[in-house]
C-alpha cells in the first residue's frame, strides 16, 4: 500500500489543491485537526522529504518539488527560492482558492441572527455544482475513501464559527433559525423558524366560528377565534398567525369550562423573543367573547399531537333539548338507560356530509344525567367520546344516529342549545 505522503504527492502532481482541499481528502484519518491543518502538515512533510533527498544528491527530488510547487503557498517561498525553484502558484483545482472567503460569508448573517434571538441554529450550504463535480473528479481518480465533502466541511466550520460568535448551539432537530449559505449567489439567508404558543380558548358567545368563513368579505364584523388571534400582528407585524386547534365546536356552540386546547403558530417571526404575558394580554383584549389561557411555548411536534388527541379525548357537554310533545319522567329515564355506557352508531350527519366522508362512527356515551325544564324541555350533561355529534344524538338525524333521544322516546326532539363545558386533556 502506498504511503499517505506518496498518495498526496500523486494527487498534487495532477491537481493543485489548497491546504483545506488537500486535507479534506484525508479527513477521516485524524481527529482533532482541521482539514487545513492536515493539508498543511502533508505539504510540509513532502517538502521536507524532498529537501532531504536533494541534499543527498537525488535529482528527481527537485523535479518533484517543482511539480507540486503550484500548491505551495507563500510560507514555502523562501525554501523554494533557496532550492532554486521558481514559485508558480496556481489556484486550487476544487475551490479556486475561495474556500477561506466562503467560510466567512456567514458574518453577513450574524446581526440578523442575533436580533432574531434564536436559541439555536442550523447551517445549510449550497455549493456550486461545478465545484462538487471537480471534487468528485479528484476523489474518483484516486479512489479516496477517506475524503469528506466540501459541503460538509463548510457546514461544520461555519457552524463552529457562529456558535463561537453568538454563544448559541447548532441544533438539527428543531433549530430556532436556519442560516442558508449560498456560495453560488455569494449570499446568506436567515430564516427564523415559527414560534408556537400553547393554550386553551373559551368561546363565551354563540355565532362565533373557530376559523374565518371561507367567503368572508373583508372587512366584516363576523367573529371568529381565528380573527381574534390575528391581533398578535400588532407585535409580529410581518408574520402569518395560524390557529391549530384540537377539534372544533359548531358556530352556535359555546366552548366553556377548561377551554379547547389550541396552538398558535407565528410564522416567519422577525424575532423569537416571546413574551407570553404580552401575548396573553393582547389575545384577551381582542373580543369580550373570547378568553385565552396561555399554557406556554410549544414545538412543532405539539401541533401533530394536538390534532391526534382530539378524537380520543372525552368531552363534557351541557345541552337543552326540546320536544314538540310533553316529556315524562319515564321518557327521561328511557334516554338515560338507553345511552349510559352505550356505544352509539352514528352515520355522518346530513348537515356535514358535504364536508366529511360519509361513514359510520362508533362513539361511546360514558355518562349522562338529565332533568326536566318545564313540560317540553330537558337539560343535562353528557360525557362522551370526542367526535360524537350531540345535536344528532338528540334528534336521531332521521335514523342515521342510533340510539338517540328521539328513538328512545318515540318523540321527535331537537337540541336547541349546546355548550362544551370540558375537554379532558
Ligand atoms: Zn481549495
Amino acid at each position: 500500500m502506498e504511503s499517505t505522503i506518496d498518495l498526496a504527492l500523486n494527487i498534487l502532481r495532477r491537481f493543485p489543491l489548497c491546504d483545506s482541499c488537500l486535507g479534506r481528502m484525508f479527513s477521516t484519518l485524524l481527529r482533532g485537526f482541521t482539514n487545513e491543518e492536515r493539508g498543511k502538515a502533508i505539504k510540509m512533510a513532502i517538502a521536507m522529504d524532498m529537501l532531504r533527498k536533494m541534499e543527498a544528491g537525488d535529482t528527481e527530488a527537485k523535479k518533484t518539488l517543482e511539480e507540486i510547487a503550484p500548491s505551495l503557498d507563500e510560507n514555502f517561498s523562501e525554501t523554494l527560492h533557496s532550492a532554486g525553484i521558481e514559485r508558480t502558484v496556481a489556484s486550487c483545482y476544487i475551490c479556486g482558492g475561495a474556500l477561506k472567503r466562503w467560510k466567512l460569508l456567514y458574518k453577513e448573517a450574524l446581526s440578523e441572527l442575533k436580533n432574531s434571538s434564536a436559541e439555536s441554529f442550523l447551517v445549510g450550504v449550497t455549493v456550486p455544482r461545478t465545484v462538487e463535480e471537480k471534487e468528485e473528479t479528484v476523489v474518483k481518480t484516486f479512489s479516496l475513501l477517506t475524503a469528506e465533502s466540501i459541503r460538509s466541511e463548510l457546514r461544520r466550520e461555519i457552524g463552529k464559527a457562529i456558535s463561537a460568535s453568538l454563544g448559541i448551539p447548532a441544533e438539527f432537530k428543531s433549530p430556532g433559525a436556519v442560516v442558508q449559505v449560498n456560495i453560488e449567489e455569494n449570499r446568506v439567508y436567515v430564516k427564523v423558524n415559527p414560534l408556537f404558543v400553547r393554550g386553551r380558548y373559551i368561546k363565551a358567545g354563540r355565532n362565533i366560528s373557530q376559523i374565518r368563513w371561507f367567503d368572508e368579505p373583508e372587512p366584516s364584523d363576523s367573529l371568529s377565534i381565528e380573527k381574534m388571534i390575528s391581533i398578535l400582528k400588532e407585535v409580529y407585524e410581518k408574520s402569518e398567525i395560524v390557529l391549530h386547534a384540537s377539534g372544533r365546536e359548531d358556530v352556535d356552540v359555546r366552548m366553556l369550562g377548561s377551554g379547547r386546547p389550541f396552538i398558535i403558530e407565528i410564522k416567519n417571526p422577525k424575532t423569537r423573543r416571546l413574551n407570553l404575558r404580552l401575548v396573553s394580554d393582547l389575545l384577551n383584549r381582542a373580543s369580550p367573547y373570547g378568553k385565552f389561557m396561555i399554557d406556554g411555548r410549544g414545538k412543532r411536534e405539539d401541533v401533530r399531537t394536538l390534532k391526534m388527541m382530539d378524537s380520543r379525548k372525552l368531552k363534557v357537554y351541557r345541552l337543552i333539548a326540546f320536544s314538540e310533545k310533553s316529556i315524562s319522567t319515564e321518557d327521561i329515564e328511557a334516554i338515560v338507560r338507553g345511552l349510559k355506557g352505550t356505544v352509539v352508531r352514528q352515520r355522518t350527519p346530513i348537515r356535514v356530509v358535504k364536508r366529511r366522508a360519509d361513514a359510520i362512527r362508533l362513539k361511546k356515551v360514558h355518562d349522562i344525567s338529565l332533568a326536566p325544564v318545564g313540560d317540553k324541555a330537558i337539560t343535562g350533561l353528557i360525557v362522551a367520546d370526542g367526535g360524537l355529534y350531540i345535536k344528532e344524538l338528540v334528534s336521531g338525524d332521521v335514523g342515521r344516529t342510533e340510539p338517540s333521544f328521539t328513538s328512545l322516546t318515540g318523540k321527535q326532539m331537537q337540541c336547541i342549545e349546546l355548550d362544551v363545558v370540558k375537554v379532558f386533556l
